[in-house]
């Protein structure tokens, strides 16, 4: 149906009616409030949406969003990519009440005029679900490896700075007997 270029706008009521499906890559130098989160503003967003109407007569955007984002690792401050995938699942909904009225797994996506801009939806979607804190892999940070190789999975908050800063006590002792 589209392909490639993105709509500026989208009926997502009238696209669930037709069984609409979306295509389409989303650079992330158009995102501005994307752009400021990451390291730079290189990547594309690969986006993958579907329409339909479900059993209870409800219109669905459902699909996935996904790229490789660039961010600042926080163990060496360097950058890292980050393997991005966001499941999308929403139904659209024109006030609170249906809203409060969805299953647990769909987000109610308010629209009350028909048409809606799509790249400030998709933006909002990759902040909802992009980690707040990029780490590398352990093997491929470039911080000092030897402080950080026996690290948890948990990352840096796991860390105990009063072990890594207290002194060796043997070098200590060594440090008396050379003072002699
Ligand atoms: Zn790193």
């Amino acid at each position: 149906m589209f392909n490639g270029q993105l709509p500026k706008h989208i009926s997502p009521r009238k696209l669930a009616y037709q069984s609409a499906e979306l295509q389409g890559v989303l650079p992330v130098a158009s995102c501005p409030r994307l752009k400021d989160m990451l390291a730079d503003d290189r990547a594309e967003i690969s986006v993958n949406l579907r329409f339909e109407v479900d059993e209870q007569r409800r219109p669905l955007v459902t699909g996935e969003l996904e790229a490789t984002l660039s961010m600042v690792c926080q163990r060496c401050l360097d950058v890292a990519e980050i393997q991005f995938v966001a499941c999308v699942n929403m139904a659209v909904v024109r006030n609170d009440e249906q809203a409060r009225n969805l299953p647990a797994n769909l987000d109610p996506l308010f629209v009350e005029d028909e048409a809606v801009e799509l790249l400030p939806l998709l933006e909002e979607e990759v902040i909802l679900n992009m980690p707040a804190f990029a780490y590398h892999e352990n093997d491929t940070c470039h911080s000092n490896q030897e402080t950080y190789s026996t690290l948890p999975e948990g990352g840096a908050d796991e860390l105990d700075v009063e072990d890594v800063q207290r002194p060796n006590p043997f070098s200590v002792l060594a440090g008396l007997k050379t003072g002699k």
